[in-house]
């Protein structure tokens, strides 16, 4: 799809073809390599067998226009979920999926329920932001302007895909997204967090928290068997000292489950670290269990900044659409 195959028709050509085609990919934002003129006729044929530029994809919109989730095609049998997020400040943020179906088992989450499982390409991961580029250039002339992987599938066990996709998201001639508008969310694999605290680029790192203990963390994530609470922690604070970079945690409030006052406060000491931030998510739900009530929600936010952690609350988006991992699947996701 896309760009996949792009290096490969390229081989034999000269350099300036490169730029050439990814011109006509992200800069026009050809859908076709016909309706490109400087490419010639039978290098565009080549094109649209081996890279077709179709995104078919349906879309649904909330109710108050400010998120649209779309269904993006990848295969014949195949589609994945990505959603657009409309911020009141002008930014227009693209929650991408890397997986299909994703194999992490968290309890809480509809993505891990989806049983046909595989990575996807960067071709299928910056066909869905590409997706929503075109839609929004169309309508308004606007611009994609930030990139989150928090959607379906754990991204880093896609790891060189995911890092590719997000070099040409990022790329000058590619869609031309800052580094740090580009935010890589993971369960806590430990040794890609050491990885991708290597990588030279300024991408953002997040972490899907949702426990301030590693009793309840076992009981809504099995990867916390596999690299404990304890040991993500100080994984996340070596990346923090080696890169300088602040870390998002991301922490879904689900009623009765990890929203006390108890949890507040133990969630408070291992947050202690000034690049360390906590974004609050309040539960979507997607079966048995309940979002936190919003008076909880308050004062789980007051203990947290009277122990003087940096908090964030993300907004809910019309449809329920948080743009946390494990929160985007619903049934029409499932492939
Ligand atoms: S919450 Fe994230 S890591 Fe867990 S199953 Fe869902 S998509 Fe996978």
């Amino acid at each position: 799809m896309l760009t996949d195959n792009l290096e490969k028709v390229l081989e034999n050509e000269p350099k300036f073809r490169r730029k050439q085609a990814m011109q006509a990919v992200f800069l026009d934002l050809a859908k076709n390599w016909e309706e490109n003129s400087t490419l010639p006729k039978d290098l565009r044929e080549k094109l649209n067998q081996e890279c077709s530029l179709e995104i078919a994809g349906e879309v649904e919109s909330s109710k108050g226009g400010d998120s649209q989730k779309a269904l993006v095609r990848i295969s014949s049998s195949e589609a994945v979920e990505a959603v657009l997020l409309r911020h009141s400040d002008g930014r227009n943020t693209v929650c991408v999926s890397s997986q299909v179906g994703c194999p992490m088992g968290c309890v809480f989450c509809a993505s891990g329920k989806i049983k046909n499982k595989r990575n996807l390409t960067s071709g299928e991961i910056v066909a869905q932001v590409l997706f929503f580029e075109r839609r929004i250039r169309e309508s308004e002339n606007g611009k994609v302007t930030n990139v989150v992987y928090m959607g379906i599938g754990e991204p880093f066990l896609n790891y060189g895909n995911v890092m590719l996709a997000a070099r040409l998201i990022n790329n000058k001639d590619g869609l031309n997204i800052g580094a740090r508008h580009i935010s890589i969310s993971t369960c806590g694999i430990i040794p890609e967090i050491e990885k991708f605290a290597l990588e030279p680029e300024q991408f953002n790192l997040a972490v899907s928290l949702h426990a301030p203990n590693q009793e309840i963390r076992e009981s809504l994530m099995p990867i916390a068997k596999k690299y404990p609470l304890e040991d993500l922690i100080l994984a996340t604070r070596k990346y923090a000292q080696k890169t300088s970079r602040q870390v998002m945690f991301e922490y879904v409030l689900i009623d009765g489950v990890n929203d006390t006052q108890e949890c507040a406060e133990e969630l408070s000491r291992l947050m202690k670290h000034h690049l360390f931030v906590l974004n609050l998510i309040r539960y979507n739900s997607t079966g048995s269990f309940r979002p936190s009530p919003l008076e909880k929600i308050k004062k789980f936010r007051e203990i947290l900044e009277k122990n003087g952690v940096r908090v964030t609350q993300r907004h809910s988006f019309g449809g329920g659409i948080s743009g946390a991992c494990g929160q985007l699947a619903g049934e029409k996701g499932r492939a």
